[in-house]
């Protein structure tokens, strides 16, 4: 789960890494609020998880209450890479000396974490790796281990920070370790971390991944939850818990696996028509999870057909054509669907879904055969 740079600061905040003062805004009036209390010069920051906000025009100096509402006016609803700004980050400007790049991640081939550091901030890390790679001061830390106060310092001496930003760099890159390892998340980086004039080292950006694995022990991440999304769609599925992807087509797709899933919607596509979505349940296929799909994809008005293509592993056939069952009981559904179910007993799953069978409920034993008969049903409704 990716979090807004508004939310990235508020959690860096908690572990006491340095943020400016600001505050998150969604109309113009709450802009120049927050930008009172900033104290001015303030800068306001279209939120949307995209880079080169500032390259876009989502980033902008203000000087004065007139200045703000001129730019947060110009920057709510603006389009930028086709994310719709919703929230601006109004915060006190920071002048800059320089402008670097810190990181917490995960290395998954070598099992550790993984914190890069580098003098050439502001800029993509991508275009760094590329053009300049020395530039960039890898460390992996043994989770068992952990970050300790030599090897960052070591580490911080390696990337060539100005001098000046030694001891600030350090207690950052300590308090950012904390917040990446006990906050759960997959990523955490400051692009730009800057050094002021005054020498001080201050975190001019956020960007934040949480590991979705860890979050039932983080009620507090309810917040987070829904927040980028504006599909509607979208939101009562991961309301509901499920991966789901809107698309414009009119099948609906339900499958277990995120790569069956994707296949799915290709072999929709390969046989001339358009998956509504992409939608992966998972493993166990119980009936309350088809049934949390099924309603989604039943809410999604342009939908005139559903695929419901299962591959019985772990999961046997009768199981899944149980739980098929059972939530169309549960769901009254508008459209008719096409099941296709292979696998570890798929022949006793199709047993039972064969007393079930209608015109508007069939089993097809192949995949192929069961996207051509979902997409002539979706062309055959008026
Ligand atoms: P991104 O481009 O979307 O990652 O947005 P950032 O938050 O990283 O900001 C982009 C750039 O805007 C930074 O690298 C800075 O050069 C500039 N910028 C952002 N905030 C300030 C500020 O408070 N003062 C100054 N002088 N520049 C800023
Ligand atoms: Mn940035």
């Amino acid at each position: 789960m990716d979090l807004f740079e508004y939310q990235g600061k508020q959690l860096f905040a908690r572990y006491g890494i340095p943020v400016s003062a600001g505050d998150v805004a969604s109309t113009v009036d709450e802009a120049v609020r927050a930008a009172d209390a900033a104290g001015y010069p303030v800068v306001v920051k279209a939120q949307v998880q995209v880079g080169g906000r500032g390259k876009a025009g989502g980033i902008k100096l203000a000087v004065s209450a007139d200045e703000v509402r001129t730019h947060a006016a110009a920057i709510l609803g603006m389009d930028i890479k086709g994310h719709v700004v919703h929230r601006v980050w109004v915060e006190h400007a920071s002048d800059i000396s320089e402008e670097y790049y810190a990181s917490f991640t995960l290395d998954r081939s070598a099992k550790k974490y993984l914190g890069m550091l580098s003098a050439q901030g502001g800029v993509e890390i991508e275009t760094v790796a590329e053009e300049n790679p020395d530039a960039i001061a890898r460390i992996t830390i043994d989770p068992v281990d952990g970050l300790r106060e030599d090897a960052c310092r070591a580490w911080v001496a390696q990337a060539k920070l100005s001098p000046a930003a030694t001891d600030g760099a350090v207690d950052i890159l300590l308090k950012l370790y904390h917040a990446y390892v006990d906050g759960d998340a997959d990523l955490v980086e400051i692009n730009p971390l800057i050094l002021t004039p005054e020498g001080k080292v201050h975190a001019l950006d956020a960007k934040v991944s949480l590991d979705e694995n860890a979050r039932f022990r983080h009620p507090e991440w309810d917040e987070f939850v829904g927040l980028e999304k504006t599909d509607a769609r979208e939101l009562e599925a991961s309301e509901k818990g499920l991966q789901y992807v809107g698309l414009d087509g009119t099948v609906g797709v339900i499958a277990n696996g995120a790569g069956l899933a994707m296949a799915t919607c290709d072999i929709v596509h390969e046989v001339g028509g358009r998956p509504a979505n992409f939608l992966d349940i998972g493993g166990g296929a119980s009936a309350q999870v088809m049934a949390n799909a099924l309603e989604v994809i039943n809410n999604d008005p342009a939908v005139r057909a559903i695929f419901i293509n299962i591959f019985g592993g772990i999961t046997k056939g009768e199981e899944v054509a149980n739980g098929i069952v059972q939530a169309l009981e549960q769901v009254s559904i508008a459209s008719p669907i096409v099941i296709r179910l292979d696998g570890t007993n798929a022949e006793e799953g199709r047993a039972i879904l064969s007393k079930y069978e209608s015109d508007r409920l069939v089993s097809r034993p192949t995949m192929v055969e069961a996207a051509r008969t979902a997409v002539e049903m979706a062309e055959a409704r008026p």
